[in-house]
This record gives C-alpha cells, sequence and structure tokens, in this order.
C-alpha cells in the first residue's frame, strides 16, 4: 500500500474541485478519486448562467473541465477510479477503488446526487437540449415558450411555480390524481393560471432526437389509455434526486433521505475527520456555486483537523 495521505477527496463535481483547488494549495497534496464519469451533473447541462465569474455564462462540461485543470494546476493529483468501498471505523481511513486500496488521515465526501429520471431512450438523448433536471439552471431558455414539468412532489410544484415567471404555459404531468408535494405548494401551484395539470399522465416518449432539440412530447392517460401528443419546448424531469451514498451506509450517519447529515454550519460528519460537501449533503439548495461554497469550507475543517490531530 502506498504512503498514507493527508487528504482524499471522493466525487468531482463543483464541491470536489473546490476542495482539491483549497486543500492542494494549503500544501496537503490532496489525491482525488473522480469517479470514471467525472464532473458531476454540470456534465449533464449546457449553458449555465448563474455561476457568478461569466458575464455570458459558460457551458457545464466547460465550466468543470476548467475547476479540474485549476484542481490540477495546483497539483492535486487525480485518478479516474469508483471508489467501491470505504471504511472510516480504521485510523487512516481506508478507501477502496477497484483493485486500489488507499489510506488517509481525513477524507472529502463529494459524490453529489442523481436526479431521477424517467428512463426513456430519448430523455438521455436530448438532456440539455431541451430536456433538463434544474429549471434555476436552464428555464432561462424557455421565456415564453411551452415548458412541461414531469413529477407531484415539491421539487415539480417548486420547479413548475419558478418557470411560470418565464414560460407561455407550464403544464405539470403527474402519473397520479393527487399530488405528493406540501399543502402550501399545492395552493399556489394551483393558484398559478399560468399552471395546469395534467392528471394520471406519464410522458410516453419526447421527440425528436433527429433534430436534436424537443419539439413535442407523447403523453398517455394511465385511466383512460388515451395517448396523445403536445407541442413543448421544454421538458423538465423533477421527479426526485438520489444522493449518491450507497457506499457509505454504515460508515457515516445519514438521514432518513439519505443525505449524508453534517453538523448544521460544517461539514463535519458523525465521524471526525470525515468531510462531506456539495449535493450529497445537500436537499436545499443544490447549487454548483453552494456546492463549491461547501467545498472550500470542507479542506479548510480538514486542515484545521489535520493540524488539530497530526504531528508536523
Ligand atoms: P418526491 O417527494 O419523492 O416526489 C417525487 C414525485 O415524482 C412524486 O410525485 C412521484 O409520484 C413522482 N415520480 C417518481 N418517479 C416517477 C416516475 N418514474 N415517473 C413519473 N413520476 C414519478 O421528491 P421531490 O419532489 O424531489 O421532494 C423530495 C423532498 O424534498 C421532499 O421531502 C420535499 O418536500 C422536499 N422539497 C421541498 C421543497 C420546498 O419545500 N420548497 C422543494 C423541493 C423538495 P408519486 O407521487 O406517484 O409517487
Amino acid at each position: 500500500m502506498a504512503t498514507t495521505r493527508k487528504v482524499i477527496i471522493i466525487g468531482s463535481g463543483p464541491a470536489g474541485y473546490t476542495a482539491a483547488v483549497y486543500a492542494a494549495r494549503a500544501n496537503l497534496a490532496p489525491l482525488m478519486l473522480t469517479g470514471i464519469q467525472p464532473g458531476g451533473q454540470l456534465m449533464l447541462t449546457t449553458l449555465v448562467e448563474n455561476y457568478p465569474g461569466f458575464v455570458e455564462g459558460i457551458q457545464g462540461p466547460e465550466l468543470m473541465e476548467t475547476m479540474k485543470k485549476q484542481a490540477e494546476h495546483f497539483g492535486t493529483e487525480m485518478i479516474a477510479e469508483d471508489v467501491t468501498a470505504v471504511d472510516f471505523s480504521k485510523r487512516p481511513f481506508v478507501i477502496r477503488a477497484g483493485e486500489r486500496v488507499f489510506e488517509s488521515h481525513t477524507v472529502i465526501i463529494a459524490t453529489g446526487a442523481s436526479s431521477k429520471l424517467l428512463g426513456l431512450p430519448a430523455e438521455s438523448k436530448l438532456m440539455g437540449r431541451g430536456v433538463s433536471t434544474c429549471a434555476t439552471c436552464d428555464g432561462f431558455f424557455f421565456k415564453d415558450q411551452n415548458i412541461m414539468v414531469v413529477g407531484g412532489g415539491d421539487s415539480a410544484l417548486e420547479e413548475a411555480l419558478y418557470l411560470s415567471r418565464l414560460g407561455r404555459q407550464v403544464d405539470v404531468v403527474h402519473r397520479r390524481a393527487a399530488l405528493r408535494g406540501s399543502k402550501i405548494m399545492q395552493e399556489r401551484a394551483f393558484k398559478n393560471p399560468k399552471i395546469k395539470f395534467l392528471w394520471d399522465t406519464i410522458v410516453h416518449d419526447i421527440l425528436d432526437v433527429a433534430k436534436g432539440k424537443v419539439t413535442s412530447v407523447l403523453l398517455k392517460n394511465l385511466k383512460t389509455n388515451a395517448r396523445e401528443e403536445r407541442p413543448v419546448d421544454g421538458l423538465f424531469v423533477a421527479i426526485g434526486h438520489q444522493p449518491n451514498t450507497q457506499i457509505f451506509r454504515g460508515q457515516v450517519e445519514l438521514l432518513p433521505n439519505e443525505y449524508i447529515k453534517v453538523n448544521p454550519g460544517t461539514t463535519q460528519t458523525s465521524v471526525p475527520g470525515v468531510f462531506a460537501a456539495g449535493d450529497v449533503q445537500d436537499h436545499v439548495y443544490r447549487q454548483a456555486v453552494t456546492a463549491a461554497g461547501t467545498g472550500c469550507m470542507a479542506a479548510l475543517e480538514a486542515e484545521r483537523y489535520l493540524e488539530a490531530t497530526q504531528p508536523h
């Protein structure tokens, strides 16, 4: 086994890269296990207009590539492996990535969350080309156009309310006849003249892959089996998120919704020396800039932890 690292960062979205920049500049020689598909959720978007510092916005993948280069520039070592198991009961901590085993005095978890998807082939092909999982990121592109939101929970209602300020009309497609979202959000959505609900309905297919953009969706009513094609410019899938915490179950305390529990106002998990940053511990804000902010916090907290626990 190689020497014990000071900091290992697991995951490579805005939280992971920011933690890497800070840790590298603090001379902690961080090792980043980026995963085999690095970059996180921004790799699934096109133009990002709400990340500060880019007057006219920046493409999501380009932003992530820039953050990666910045982290490397300061000496972050990167390995494109998925972490398969961790053991936080031992000190130093043990991290396995495929056949390789690493040891570290501190760990920053930045594995993010994944949007749940409908699973239609056209959905992934048109992701960032009319299909989106983030209204605050992409709603602006559908100003005065036809927007559809899929889902019946608070996320779907929040997205619909946000999008109603931009779109011509917002249709919310829900697979049942009753919403799961909170009463207050339901009332707001029902009162909004731009929001219409399509009950007991699912999105059966999305067109038009050949044109490389969303032009319409095929809907199916689950009660009547009736099918319908509706012109749509932007389709927002808001059926929930899944934090990427499977490998941390039993290692750090998770919340009932499976996000990592951190001490309020910090990135400290239930295990001293293990920190969590970004969407893996944030089910409220879920923005690239907030993820980057908590990545910075995690690196600073790891540095302080090392100073307090590791003799120089
Ligand atoms: P959620 O509450 O789990 O709701 C997911 C919705 O998507 C449900 O209506 C579900 O339908 C539907 N759905 C799931 N899989 C589907 C599929 N394959 N096809 C079609 N529809 C599908 O998730 P969420 O809305 O993201 O909310 C998660 C948590 O965050 C909740 O506790 C929520 O209150 C909270 N949150 C709060 C706010 C706020 O207060 N402003 C905003 C966002 C989220 P069924 O109802 O039929 O299961």
